[in-house]
């Protein structure tokens, strides 16, 4: 059989590679971004009751109303309004489904949708499937926060929509009041859509505060606000996230979601409700994910890798440009296969390769496992 691939420029995600790796050289992975500890037992009881009490049948299609509302009073606390739960909040499959059904529902074959680059890896296929055009615009150097003149030279009258992230996978870049503004005055002018990205909302660093482009007027209207209740509270193998968006939208994404998935797990979602009602359990992550953050860029500063503070997410970029001119691709194999300790190079997240020398690690690990690695990094000068 012969077949025309529909994504031929598409391979194993460099997670999946590097994952891979780091188990065949029993290196410590630092690479795909998942925790590298428990979640919280009171979670684990919750999940374990409502499977055996019997909510073990079909949810509802758009999630169970425990949830949706819960998710609603969250929003709520941190973002100042609330979405209302059976029009507006749909528990999906993951963000990962999320930001597919949000491009699917609004992607016409020809429509540009705005992409800023690096990009986290499913962006690009969701939208090329749906016959849309990416259009990349770079990430300003060093921090990589957002050219706003540069978006707005890229509108077209065929621009349909524009993906952003914050905090930010892989850079960590937090977006400011400014940045949320900025982006405001440039889609009143013109009637894009926006898919916003928000899995890391939680995580964020030396004070700053996650601002929700939902908690925006001009932007709520058109808006999907993308979350992942697996990277909030470490269950990054359960799958389940959620989309927040205006009535209009959230109909023509609840179209898609119930062909894609139908639905989401059961008893997973009425144990989140119930968690939910607990708001310390994601008001205090900042500070559980700022003293790993900050061990881990302790140990990084007695390396001669160079680096700028994650603002949020559980990422730390440094680069070594200023030591070799080796690809990105290369070291971060030989630092898993002779240091042992896996990391993601981040060309991969451009849609060219460039490459910065650039590297990324996940910090979300335990502190001894966090020490380990940082002890073998230091050893980071053989490879060059
Ligand atoms: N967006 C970003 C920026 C991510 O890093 C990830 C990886 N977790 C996702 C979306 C996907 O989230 P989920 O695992 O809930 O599908
Ligand atoms: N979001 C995770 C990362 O950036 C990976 C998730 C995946 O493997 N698809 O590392």
């Amino acid at each position: 059989m012969s077949l025309i691939s529909k994504l031929p420029q598409v391979g194993t995600t460099i997670f999946t590679t590097m994952s891979r790796m780091a188990q065949e050289e029993n290196a410590i992975n630092l690479a795909q971004g998942f925790p590298g500890f428990g979640s919280d037992p009171v979670l684990l009881e919750l999940v374990a009751k409502y499977t055996r009490e019997g909510f073990n049948q079909y949810a509802p299609m758009s999630g169970v109303s425990e949830l949706k509302q819960a998710l609603a009073i969250k929003t709520q606390l941190t973002q100042g309004y609330y979405p209302d739960p059976e029009s507006e909040v749909t528990i999906v499959s993951g963000a990962t489904e999320a930001l597919f059904a949000a491009f699917t529902a609004i992607v016409h074959p020809g429509d540009e949708v705005i992409v800023l680059e690096p990009a986290y890896d499913s962006y690009v296929p969701a939208i090329t499937l749906n016959g849309g055009v990416p259009v990349f615009v770079p990430l300003q150097s060093p921090d990589f926060s957002v050219d706003w003149e540069l978006v707005g030279s890229k509108i077209t009258s065929k621009t349909r929509a524009i993906v952003v992230n914050s905090p930010h996978n892989p850079s960590g870049y937090v977006w400011t009041i400014e940045d949320v503004n900025q982006l405001a005055s440039l889609v009143s002018e013109t009637g894009l859509f926006v898919i916003s990205d928000e899995v890391y909302e939680h995580i964020l660093f030396d004070g700053r505060t996650h601002i929700s482009l939902g908690s925006n007027a001009i932007l709520q209207e058109r808006t999907f606000v993308c979350g992942s209740f697996g990277k909030t509270f470490h269950v990054t193998g359960w799958k389940i996230g959620y989309c927040i968006a205006p009535k209009v939208l959230s109909t023509e994404f609840r179209k898609v979601h119930q062909y894609l998935t139908f639905s989401t797990v059961t008893p997973l979602q009425y144990a989140l409700a119930e968690y939910l009602e607990d708001a310390e359990k994601y008001l205090e992550l900042p500070a559980f994910y700022q003293k790993k953050r900050d061990l881990f860029l302790k140990g990084l500063a007695l390396t001669p890798l160079q680096f700028k503070p994650s603002q949020g997410s559980f990422f730390q970029l440094a680069t070594y440009g200023h030591l070799s001119k080796k690809s990105d691709v290369l070291i971060a194999e030989q630092m898993t296969r002779q240091l042992k300790v896996a990391c993601i190079p981040v060309s991969v997240f451009y849609s060219n390769g460039q490459d910065h020398q650039v590297l990324r690690f996940c910090f979300a690990k335990k502190e001894e496992e966090l020490e380990e690695a940082l002890h073998r990094i230091q050893k980071v000068a053989s490879l060059f």
